[in-house]
């Protein structure tokens, strides 16, 4: 019986050991150095990016990439991003929208209960706070379908929302990970990657033409996840890369979530790290490209928030 006892004490210790090892830090090898030059762009001048947080959730780094301590606790952004151009507004993910208490009622139970969050006001509310004419916002345009970037839909009824045929796929059989964006009855349109390779990826969409918004296919977290690159007047750049990764360091330490997280949330994880890697790339090669990881505070740090009402 002590034996037993014994037995069964060892086999649970080395079972929580090598969930720890599955936390520790596991750096992808260096990717080839990425020989492309920076791609044209002619943005108008009165092109212009504004972050819209709409919330945040507690996790902490180890929760996002492998190397991260626990200890080392982080609020995670949810928010959204007005693109203005003279030629249609995008938003660009939508954060947690007006419902998102009761959208969380499709969701299970261990997923609520895992997922502790303070909501701040939506992105909608905040546009018409700062008089912002409706007419102009000409589509939505998700990273991906998941709940913490589809939650506001319902709150811009009759807007496009972009999604690849990946993702609109996903949204109609993904199961409870994408019953938020099933529920919320909009107006998905289908685009295609039309465009060549860019920067590493490829295939690219290049929204308006001018090289100011261009997205690029990254399957991986869900089947039809996309980057979009942003290039402002100023010559300031953005990659909004989704859920690539959930902290910067996931590029900058070309470190993949841990097997938990990644098991739970990405559809495909050799797929993320080819991606991880073609990130790292650029980062190594354009320095000045200001990543910002959808949940990553220190990304939208360095975006504009939207001026208040004149
Ligand atoms: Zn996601
Ligand atoms: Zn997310």
């Amino acid at each position: 019986m002590k034996k037993t006892l014994l037995a069964a004490g060892l086999a649970v210790v080395a079972l929580a050991l090598a969930l720890l090892h599955t936390f520790a830090a596991a750096p992808l090898p260096a990717p080839a150095p990425l020989d492309a030059a920076l791609p044209p762009a002619s943005p108008p001048d009165d092109m212009a990016v504004f972050q819209l947080p709409t919330g945040v959730t507690h996790r902490s780094a180890a929760f996002a990439y492998r190397g991260g301590a626990f200890g080392d606790q982080r609020d995670f952004a949810m928010a959204a991003v007005l693109v203005r151009h003279p030629r249609g507004d995008l938003l660009i993910d939508t954060g947690l929208g007006r419902g998102i208490e009761t959208q969380l009622d499709l969701m299970p139970f261990w997923f609520r209960a895992a997922t502790p969050y303070t909501r701040a006001r939506p992105a909608a509310d905040q546009l018409a706070a700062a008089g912002y004419d409706r007419a102009r916002l000409h589509a939505i345009l998700l990273t991906h379908a998941h709940w913490d970037h589809s939650s506001g839909l319902p709150d811009f009824p009759g807007t496009p929302v972009w999604v690849t045929a990946d993702e609109r796929r996903f949204v109609a059989d993904g199961g409870w990970i994408t019953a938020i964006a099933r529920s919320a009855d909009a107006r998905y349109e289908e685009y295609a990657f039309d465009g060549g390779p860019y920067l590493g990826f490829p295939a690219s969409h290049d929204v308006y033409g001018d090289g100011s918004i261009v997205v690029v296919p990254a399957p991986g977290h869900t089947p039809g996840s996309v980057i979009i690159f942003l290039t402002l007047p100023s010559g300031i750049r953005y990659a909004l890369v989704g859920d690539l990764v959930w902290q910067r360091e996931g590029i900058s330490q070309r470190e993949e979530r841990p097997w938990l997280q990644r098991t739970l949330a990405d559809r495909d994880p050799a797929a993320v790290r080819d991606n991880i890697l073609r990130m790292a790339a650029i980062a190594a090669r354009f320095p000045d490209i200001i990543i910002v990881p959808a949940h990553d505070a220190r990304g939208f740090a360095e975006m504009p928030t939207l001026p208040p009402a004149p």
